[in-house]
């Protein structure tokens, strides 16, 4: 009543054609990663989201928590992996690339591990969304 309706039309298609773009957005970095392109997932990531491109770089530092994938630098602004196999791990690169954004955003709080591990996965959904549309009517 307070509203047209086709305006409130238009706003919804707009909204859809956000979210669609977002989704299209993930999956690409995730098909860069799967495909031996994490730095330019790396550099595309830090673009959007407005941040300094972090460096990249295989082999964990020499102090670092055994059985680690993968780990940031904050003072260093680094993401170390531990194989070039894990150049190519979307989860590990993507989390790391989560702690950079949040350090350099507030300057101090890497964000927590349980956010990390979900910003990834938020990323691999859109991948398997998109790469695999009618997974979800498979789905019980
Ligand atoms: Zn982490």
């Amino acid at each position: 009543m307070d509203q047209n309706p086709s305006i409130r039309y238009v706003l919804l298609e707009e909204t859809h054609h956000i979210v669609d773009l977002e989704t299209r957005f993930k999956a690409y970095i995730v098909w860069l990663i799967l495909n031996s392109k994490a730095e330019k997932a790396i550099e595309m990531l830090a673009e959007h989201s407005e941040v300094e491109k972090p460096k990249l770089t295989v082999g964990l530092p020499k102090r670092h928590k055994t059985n680690v994938l993968g780990c940031y630098s904050a003072r260093e602004k680094t993401i170390s992996v531990l194989n070039s196999d894990m150049l190519r791990n979307p989860s590990i690169i993507i989390h790391e690339f989560y702690h950079h954004l949040r350090i350099d955003l507030n300057h101090k709080h890497r964000g927590n591990e349980r956010n990390a591990r979900e910003f990834a996965q938020d990323y691999i959904d859109a991948y398997k969304a998109l790469t695999n549309p009618k997974q979800d009517n498979l789905a019980p």
